[in-house]
């Protein structure tokens, strides 16, 4: 089945068809860079990264900009507030933003080009604009009038009056019509400006976008993306502006994200109710976040909470176990094994018994999913239906224990390789990142937060390193500052112990705990921690 792709402006899916055979120019609207992320934000990036992950994998070539907003009214006040300059907020919030995007492996970004970096395509774009009478300077702004667009709504479809009725306009007696939106606004004193030929000012948020994308990728994108809440007014001014001022499509799939919720309410900054990433991070695993965005179709909204994130932990945990077991099966490292990276016909090298033809069943119907409007969900679906064959395969066929048939061994192998297939276009298990159920034992809770303490993240790896864990995962952990994590999977190691009946091993881990001020306290159903 060929890839179709679902496009707001046609309120349908349609077959992918490219500008330019095989390449693929990607836009995506990135955050104004005021405060530090909240989870919301990584949900676009970790999308169309993935988005871009899969054409990759279908042998196009693919460009991904996602730019950053670092001029603007809330920068201004925020500054003032912090005492700062814009300039300076906008770089300590871009670095927290790139860290973030790091972690989760957004790793597929082209361009992160910056507001401030474009003036001249900006002037440049709004005088075209002026010339050909779709805008008009005035008292220092300029506007785009959207009586002069016959089509202006259409990405919404709504008509101006209905769409004026519904939002939220910014009012300025300088304006023609309500619904005229600002390209350029004058500099009010202490604001940061550029010159221009309508006086010293700034860029409105929607010209950016339409400037920054057509000099990165040209006059019409194949694909743009963002947030649900961005269709209106942001992308409809894009679209009505940049058609404008090229008269050619400016957009061939708009593609719009759910938002993320908590309980009833979008999580956003000005609703205060946001969870900021590098928070989140400190008691969860990266992957687990990344997971976690993955598993909802990504036009449907996202809910938030502590135990949906839990529970993808779990979900996670099943498929670490399974890469363990492999590694007892086979010797091999799960995260070494070499998986195609582009798409081609299932080939089974092997016998096709009938575990392996339901390997390729599975195979096949993920990457149905992936053509179906890029359904994650339903491809992760398919993933647990493949770790449950590997894992039934592997008890029937009792590959554990040494005397496993040579051929089961093979079939085994190829199952494998097709999971390390599929899971990598969703950019999962790129490194061994979290193992904490390493006996499987009951749910660890984890209430402290912890604050960071260099000497106690040392002392932490030190007796992790004694105790044998691999020394990459644990430098990993500290590098993503989850030392939450360290600590669990100190208490999944005394477990471990324990159950071996090794209980001098299990008290040195409580004991060099308790000497860096961590108690641990067994509970019906696992081990919780507290910091002293
Ligand atoms: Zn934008």
């Amino acid at each position: 089945m060929p890839l179709r792709v679902y496009n707001t402006l046609s309120r349908q899916k349609e077959a992918f068809e490219t500008v330019l055979p095989g390449k693929v120019g990607m836009y995506v609207c990135g955050p104004t860079v005021y405060k530090p992320s909240h989870l919301g934000h990584m949900v676009g990036p970790v999308i169309f990264d993935t988005v871009k992950r899969y054409l990759k994998y279908a042998g196009y070539d693919v460009t991904l900009v996602i730019n950053i907003t670092d001029v603007d009214d809330k920068l201004i006040v925020q500054a003032k507030q912090q005492n700062t300059t814009v300039a300076e907020l906008a770089e300590r919030i871009t670095a927290d933003y790139r860290q973030n995007l790091e972690k989760l492996g957004v790793t597929g970004i082209d361009h992160m080009p910056r507001a401030t970096e474009y003036i001249g395509d900006i002037i440049q774009m709004i005088q075209g604009l002026i010339d050909k009478g779709h805008a008009y300077a005035a008292g220092g702004d300029v506007y785009f009038d959207v009586t002069r667009d016959a089509d202006y709504g259409k990405l919404c479809n709504r008509d101006p009056e209905q769409l004026e009725a519904g939002a939220r306009i910014e009012v300025s007696d300088r304006k023609r019509n309500p619904g005229d939106f600002a390209l350029w606004k004058g500099a009010k004193p202490g604001e940061p400006k550029w010159d221009s030929p309508w006086g010293p000012g700034r860029p409105g948020w929607h010209i950016e976008c339409s400037a920054m994308s057509m000099r990165l990728l040209g006059k019409t994108l194949d694909i743009h993306g963002g947030g649900l809440d961005l269709q209106f007014p942001h992308h409809e001014n894009e679209l009505a502006q940049s058609e404008s001022y090229t008269e050619v499509p400016f957009v061939r799939y708009w593609m719009h994200n759910g938002l993320m919720k908590t309980g009833n309410d979008k999580m956003s900054k000005s609703k205060g109710n946001e969870i900021v990433v590098a928070e989140l991070l400190r008691k969860h695993a990266a992957e687990t976040l990344r997971f976690f965005l993955l598993t909802t179709h990504y036009r449907r909204p996202i809910d938030y909470s502590e135990d949906r994130l839990d529970e993808v932990r779990r979900g996670l945990d099943g498929f670490y176990r399974f890469f363990d077991r492999y590694q007892r099966v086979t010797k091999n490292n799960f995260y070494e094994l070499k998986a195609p990276a582009s798409r081609g016909t299932f080939h089974p090298g092997v016998p096709e018994t009938a575990f392996v033809v339901d390997v390729a069943r599975l195979w096949t119907l993920f990457l149905e999913h992936m053509d179906d409007d890029f359904n994650t969900g339903g491809a992760i679906g398919i993933l647990y239906e493949l770790l449950t064959t590997l894992n039934r395969f592997a008890d029937n066929r009792q590959l554990e224990g040494g005397a496993a048939d040579a051929s089961d061994l093979k079939a085994f192998e190829r199952g494998v390789v097709a999971l390390r297939e599929l899971s990598q276009i969703l950019g999962l298990f790129r490194e061994p990142m979290v193992r904490a159920s390493l006996a499987g034992v009951g749910k660890v809770t984890a209430t402290a937060t912890v604050m960071h303490n260099a000497n106690r993240e040392t002392g932490l790896a030190q007796l992790l390193t004694e105790l044998g864990a691999e020394a990459r995962l644990v430098h990993l952990l500290i590098d993503l500052g989850a030392e939450a994590r360290l600590i669990e999977l100190l208490i999944d190691m005394r477990a471990e112990a324990r159950k071996e009946k090794n209980f001098a091993r299990g008290d040195q881990i409580r004991q060099t705990l308790a000497k860096m001020g961590i108690v641990l306290e067994d509970r019906p159903g696992g081990t919780g921690w507290r910091m002293e």
